[in-house]
This record gives structure tokens, sequence and C-alpha cells, in this order.
């Protein structure tokens, strides 16, 4: 197993190559952003020189025998130095800005596109929520990653150097002095921000808790309620507020004695160098203005090397975030074309399934030698007790996984070779209850065929017994309907999903039939709405409740993975002690034995 410090360096580079790749686009503007950096640290550093000799000059000489144009001179190269420090900073700010735009608008895109094209069973395994702070967080560690380098670490950079490498020139004691302090301060800072980690982490943590019990109980706000269990809600509550409380303070309380540390070496190294520049003028080796170049030089680098331990605690935060994405994107997609894969071709619409074996990565097999064929313009309906295997197989079908064994045909075209999108474009599926965009409802039935025309959509809407309606919302078609279609009831919801399956008018459809009970109304128009659908085209219906199959051409009778028996209805019942005989009974309990007497 790796050592802790090997995974973090492990976590690093790959984010660095990520990052990097996709700052290659832009070298322009990344150059511009790190010399202008560089140029007005440089210019910072030389700044002050021009008034320590200002000021050597106002010490040393009689004011009535100085030369005017000489210190005008000065202060106008001091002016001209600031002047190209103001205009990099501009220069500076305005580069980076437009570059990390560019990237981060670049980076969710990549992020997103990449993420799109993983398999069903990537999103089976992990949660929209969580894939969605990561596309997030991927972009915006950027932007905490360059901001950190160019203002916090490039610029205490040079401008330590430059200072250091000045007071050299001036005092090797001076120089040597602020060179020590310099790096013990840095030592000190990540010696503090490191003792201070798990602080911090623990007010983090306390954080989350807080806002996971807050939002526990809002979600759950009607339970609440209903049992009358507010008061418990409260001292639920008010104890993870109580811990947060704690564990803040805690980590305030660090931050306020990492500054009082901070403070006192900012005082040792002003009294220290005072003392020695005290010293050194004395013996005449400085001057006055060096006295004060020493001032600018020890403030402007407190300034820069003072938030230096949480910079590198921020940068590695921002690495770790990232990191998150790039394990996304370092997983390759599950599902993907064949080389050289051709679209499909669909003329007929016949189904051949042969020999088909799958099973679920690291679990038990769940169809084994599964042979199906289906005829162009044939219905079939899937039954079987649940786990059997009905869903797999229609998954499989739409390629959301690739079978461990044997094949798929479409029209004697194996459906592994050739490209996702033909095929699924070949197929329309209405899942067993459908989601919705958070989008109009016009947007939502279209997604059925993107280019389709109002006219379109509502002749869709009509079959699919929905405009009705749909035109009694005030908005119409115009409205946004939630999160996932949560504004609609279950059959609305389910007619909806109708229309776009008929509006895409592909020549295979595969039904898996809402379990939930909907009331005998919804049930009568969504009969209608399917036999709409289901006209001339090739049928696979999932089929939890046996009443509404018995008028399907074929039904084929599902048990552990395999096909048990096949017919049609009568057929079936006609077996009796037989799997379809038995969940018939179940299902149509009384009537059978009714009709049986
Ligand atoms: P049915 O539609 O007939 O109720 P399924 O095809 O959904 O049955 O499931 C068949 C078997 O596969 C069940 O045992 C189920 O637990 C298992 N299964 C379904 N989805 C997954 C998955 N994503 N990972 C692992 N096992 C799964």
């Amino acid at each position: 197993m790796p050592s802790e410090g090997n995974t973090k360096v492990a976590r690093v580079w790959p984010v660095i190559r990520a990052y990097a790749k996709a700052a290659r686009r832009y070298p322009w503007l990344i150059g511009i952003v790190f010399l202008s950096g560089l140029v007005i640290e440089l210019l910072a550093i030389i700044a002050p020189l021009y008034l320590k000799r200002l000021i050597d000059i106002l010490a040393s000489e009689d004011p009535a025998t100085a030369t005017m144009s000489i210190l005008l001179g000065i202060i106008a190269m001091f002016a001209l130095v600031h002047f190209g420090k103001w205009a990099g900073n501009r220069i500076q700010v305005f580069s980076i800005n437009r570059v990390e735009m560019k990237i981060m608008a670049d980076l969710s895109n990549d992020a997103f596109r990449y993420l799109l094209g993983h398999s069903y069973d990537f999103f089976v395994s992990n949660f929209a929520g969580a894939l969605t702070r990561r596309v997030g967080r991927y972009s915006r560690a950027f932007e905490q990653i360059l901001d950190t380098l160019v203002y916090n670490f490039l610029s205490t950079t040079v401008f330590a150097f430059g200072a250091v490498f000045v007071l050299f020139q001036r005092s090797m004691l001076l120089g040597s002095i602020l060179l020590v302090w310099t790096i013990v301060f840095v030592a000190l800072q990540v010696l503090l921000a490191r003792w201070k980690q798990p602080l911090r982490t623990a007010r983090v943590e306390e954080d989350t808790r807080m806002m996971g019990a807050l939002s526990d109980a809002v979600s759950n706000q009607s339970t609440v309620t209903l049992f009358a269990a507010r008061k418990h809600e409260y001292s639920i509550f008010g104890r993870t507020v109580e811990r947060w409380r704690a564990a803040t303070m805690r980590s305030w309380n660090a931050d306020a004695w990492i500054a009082g540390f901070q403070a006192f070496f900012e005082l040792v190294i002003e009294v220290g160098l005072l003392v020695a520049a005290v010293v050194l003028w004395q013996r005449g080796l400085i001057t006055v203005g060096d006295f004060v170049l020493i001032q600018i030089y020890v403030i402007g680098l407190i300034d820069r090397v003072w938030g230096i331990g949480s910079s590198m605690r921020r940068i590695y935060e921002a690495f770790a975030d990232a990191y998150e994405m790039v394990e996304v994107f370092q997983k390759p997609h599950g599902i993907a074309d064949a080389p050289g894969a051709k679209p499909l071709s669909v003329k007929a619409g016949t189904i051949d399934m042969k020999d088909v074996g799958f099973t679920f990565t690291g679990g038990h097999p769940v169809l084994s030698g599964f042979t199906l064929d289906v005829n162009a313009g044939e219905k079939v309906a899937l039954v079987g007790p649940s786990g059997a295997g009905k869903s797999t197989v229609t998954k499989l079908l739409l390629r959301l996984y690739d079978v461990t064994e044997g094949s798929i045909g479409i029209d004697g075209q194996d459906i592994a070779k050739v490209t996702q999108d033909s095929l699924r474009e070949a197929i329309a599926f209405v899942p067993q209850e459908p989601i919705l965009f958070h989008r109009s409802l016009m947007d939502n039935i279209r997604y059925g065929r993107l280019e389709a025309t109002d006219e379109e959509v509502y002749e869709a809407a009509k079959k699919a017994r929905c405009h009705d309606f749909i035109s009694g919302f005030p908005l119409g078609y115009d409205t946004h309907v939630g999160e996932r279609g949560v504004k609609l009831s279950g059959g609305e919801r389910q007619r909806v999903a109708i229309a776009r399956a008929i509006l895409k008018n592909a020549p295979i459809l595969i039904l898996d039939e809402a379990t939930s009970s909907l009331d005998s109304e919804s049930e009568s128009l969504i009969q209608e709405a399917l036999k709409a659908l289901m006209e001339g085209k090739t049928v696979l219906v999932i089929a939890h409740r046996l009443s509404t199959i018995m008028h399907m051409d074929r039904i084929v009778v599902m048990e552990e993975g395999r096909i048990a028996a096949g017919g049609t209805h009568d057929e079936l019942l006609d077996h009796k002690g037989g799997l379809y005989h038995k969940l018939w009974s179940i299902q149509a309990g009384s009537f059978v034995a009714d009709t049986e007497a």
C-alpha cells in the first residue's frame, strides 16, 4: 500500500497533466500572466531604490545647494517605475481573468462531455449530486490553483529573492538576516498550517454534518409535523449546532494563535533589522536611505509571506477537489463504439438474441443461454417474477451493457458492431417511471425528435392523450414540469413519455410497463396512448400486470434468466401448473377461480 505522501503525489500529477493540457491551448495568455507577475515584482523591488536615493540626498545635502533637477529626476523615475507596476498589474489582472475564464469554460465542457459519455452502469453506481459537484469543483479548482501560483507563490518568491539580493549588495549582514528570517518564517507557516489542519477538517466535517441534519429535517418536514416531533428535532439540530460551534471555535482560536505567532515574528525581524541597521549606520556602512529601503522590503515581504501557509493548504485542497473529477476522466467509458463502427440500418425491425449470457460486474449470472427471435412488427411481452432478468434483456438490447456471452442482432447486424447513437435512434424506450427534464413540456416531448415542428409535437401529444391536460395548464406547452417532472402525476408523466416516443417514431419499441397502480381513467388513457404508439412497430413489453398483455402476439415467460415458456395468452393458460398459469392465478385471483368453476 502506498504511503500517504505517495498517494498525495499520485493525485497531484494527473491533475497537473489535465490542467496543463487545457492551458496549452492559450500559451500566449499564460505567458503574459506569468511574465507580468515577474515584471511587477521586479518593479516592486526597484521602486524603493529611487526612494532610497532621494532620501540619501535629502539627508546629506544642504537644501540651499541641492540640485532640484536631480531630485525631480529621481521622483520622475520613481513615478515611472510605479506606473509600470500599475500597468503591469492591469495587464496581469485582465489576462488572468481572460485565460481563467476561457480555461474554466473549456474544463466544464470537457468534464460534461466526458461524464455524459460514461455508461449507464457508471451513473447507477455514482450519485448524480456528487458527480455534478465534481464538475463544478474541477473548473473552480483551476482558478484557485492559478491564482495561488501567480498571486502568492510567484510574487513571494520573486520579491523575496529580489529583496535579499539587493540587501546583500548593501550589507552581507542585512541580507543574511532577511534570508534566514524568510526561510524560518515560511517553514513556521507550513508547520503551523499543518498543526491547524485537523482542527480545520473537524470544523468542515461538523459543518457538513450540520447541513445534513438540516436538510434531513427539512425534507422530512411533513413527518416531523405529523408526529408532533418538532421539539425532538430542535434538540437533535441543537446538538449538531453545538458541536459545530465548538469545532469552529477551536479552529478560529487556532487561527488567532497563528496570527499571534506571525505578528511576533514580524516584530522580531523589525527590531532585529533596526538594531543591525543602527549599528551599521553608526559604522558608516549604510545610509538613512538604506534604513527606509529595509523597512519597505520587510513590510513588502511580510505582506507576501503572511498567508503562504494558508495558500499552501488552499492549493492542496484544490488539487484534491480536482482529482475527484480527474478520477472520472481516468476511467475509460464502459461502453464504446467498436473501431470503424457503422450506423445501424433498420428496414424491418427484427430482433434476434442468440445464446445471450450476462453477469453484472461482481454479480451472479443474470441471463444464460437466452435466445429470443422477434419478427418485424411482432409484439412480444416479457413476463416473469421480479428479478427474472426482464429489464436486463431490454438494457442489453439498448446496449446499456455489453453481453457477456452470445450476441444480439437487429435486422441481421450485431448491435455491438454498430454505432451506439444509431442503435438508440432505432429504438424508442418508455421507462417504468419516466423522469422529465426541468424544461417546458414542449421541450420534453420534442426530445423524441429535436428537429420536430410544434405541429408535430401537438400531433404526438394528441395521440398520446396528453394534449388535453397540457392545454388545461395556464402556460400550456410552456409549462415547466419541476425537477424530474414532479409537478405531473404519474399517469401524466407516462403519457408525456409516450408522446415523446410517438414523435421519435423508431421502428422498435421497448416498453417497461408502469408498476405503480394508476386510477382506471389514467389507465385507460395510457392504454389508448400505447395502442397509438405500438402501431406498426416491433414491440417488446415488460409486463407487470398480465391483464394488459392478453392481446400481445406472443408472451415469453422468464424465470431465473431463462425462457420458461412462450406462446399466446390462451396457449400458456392451457398449461395448468405452468409458471404463467401460476402468475395469472395470483394476479387475477378470484377471476380465474370463477372461470375455472
Ligand atoms: P426483472 O426486470 O425481471 O425484475 P432485472 O433484470 O431487473 O429483473 O434483474 C435481474 C437480476 O439482476 C436481479 O437479481 C437483480 O438484483 C440483478 N441486478 C439488476 N441490476 C443490477 C446491477 N446494476 N448490478 C448488479 N445486479 C443487478
